[in-house]
């Protein structure tokens, strides 16, 4: 492989499950698409605050909570910054889905009857289906951008769906089933020609290349904690701050406002207003810390070795006898999905997981995409920094062994 900047040898050193046995293999994760490995530093994180300074947050006038006051706030400054963004624009959600129905709910009352949506039909249920339901209750239209054969969002198609009526249009950053990687700078400034609203779920990008909210030009963008190194139960929405100033909160209850009256409540500052409740302190930290190590790593490193990576993983998978692969052709990609001939998805994952290797396969919470393309599901990799040539290989010879198993 070309890129030697990582020492990816070194790195695996600082996660722990990538050394365990399973099956009596060693484990091959490759389902990093769905949730990525911690390193150490995240697990001691989360571990330092139960152990040292477990406190809620904003509250207490004391030393504990000061302390978990002050490691909560500066998560929120790191994460901001890795993005781009201001501190009032990064608000701590459980996770994507969450950023996404937090948007469903807080932008409903700026629509009304017949104003459009548009989503693509490459959307993971988690910005489609808050979305609908939302259409439904408010009778809006909702429009899908097509994909190509190829794979790729059809541009044509998505700019002849653009007119006055589109109030909203949601996108998926990078497909979770193809990889592929949408143009959202190009998608924000055909948007906004239309004054519509621009929100990109870059649940799949995130880990994988520095996101400039303001170079993107996006009024929202929503990721999770966990699929970036981070502890499970924490994810971010940014928002611009203008927008977020004028927007009704989610939940409402402790900690989102600022005085409170039996008759009329006065909301906090951002971001704290869209923040109800005792947020997730550990898991927050936790998400400190990993943006820590990925900016350590080098983000433009993590880009290099992964879409290298998948480029080799693309042409030894091609030697797979009878396999059908579904990404986008020449795009670099660390997501790779297909189909072994007459052998259903979950029996490759089944049996690749007899030799320690972990795929995801199945529908990829992606129904109407693979309704639309004929597919029961497929199988997945999804490839991350720690992974190596060596794990592919393995993956090859023993998708090699099923083949023959079905002959
Ligand atoms: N969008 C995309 C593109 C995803 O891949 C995922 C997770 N598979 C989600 C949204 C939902 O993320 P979460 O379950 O962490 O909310």
């Amino acid at each position: 492989m070309q890129v030697q900047t990582l020492n990816v040898n070194e790195i695996r050193k600082d996660f722990p499950t990538l050394s365990k046995n399973v099956n009596n293999h060693k484990l091959v994760y490759l389902d990093n698409a769905a949730t990525t490995q911690k390193p150490r530093h995240v697990i001691k994180a989360v571990q330092d605050y139960y152990e040292n300074y477990n406190s809620n947050v904003h509250r207490g006038i004391h030393t504990l909570s000061e302390e978990a006051t002050l490691q909560y706030e500066e998560a929120h400054k790191k994460v901001a910054s890795f993005i781009n963004a201001g501190f009032e624009e990064v608000i701590f959600t459980k996770g994507t889905t969450e950023s996404i129905n937090l948007l469903a709910y807080s932008l409903s009352e700026w629509l009304k009857e017949n104003d459009e949506i548009i989503l693509t039909e490459m959307e993971h249920h988690a910005n489609l289906v808050p979305w609908q339901q939302l259409a439904k209750r408010k009778k809006l239209r909702l429009k899908f951008a097509r994909i190509k054969e190829d794979y790729t969002l059809d541009m044509d198609h998505f700019k002849s769906l653009l007119n006055e009526n589109t109030k909203i249009v949601s996108v998926c950053h990078a497909s979770n089933v193809f990889g592929t990687i949408n143009d959202v700078k190009k998608i924000s400034e055909l948007a906004h020609e239309y004054n519509a609203l621009v929100i990109a779920d870059s649940a799949q990008v995130i880990s994988h290349m520095k996101i400039d909210v303001k170079d993107l030009d996006v009024d929202f963008l929503a990721f999770s904690g966990h699929k970036m190194l981070a502890p499970t139960g924490i994810g971010v929405l940014y928002g611009r701050k203008e927008l977020l100033k004028t927007m009704q909160p989610f939940l409402f209850g402790g900690d989102m406002i600022k005085e409170v009256t039996f008759e009329e409540s006065k909301w906090n500052d951002l971001p704290w207003k869209f923040e109800a409740g005792t947020p997730n302190i550990s898991s927050g930290i936790g998400l400190g810390v990993a943006v820590e190590y990925l900016k350590n790593v080098g983000m433009n490193n993590i880009k290099s070795y992964t879409e290298e990576l998948g480029k080799y993983a693309l042409e030894k998978l091609k030697e797979v006898p009878g396999i059908e692969l579904y990404n986008p052709e020449g795009q670099k990609t660390s997501v790779i999905s297909f189909n072994l001939k007459g052998v259903h998805s979950h029996d490759v994952a089944t049996l690749l997981n007899h030799e320690g290797i972990a795929i995801r396969a199945g529908h990829h919470c992606a129904m109407p995409l693979m309704n639309k393309l004929n597919l029961d599901g497929t199988s997945r990799i999804s490839l991350y920094f720690y992974n190596t040539e060596e794990e592919i290989d393995k993956l090859v010879e023993s998708l090699k062994k099923i083949v023959r198993l079905f002959e």
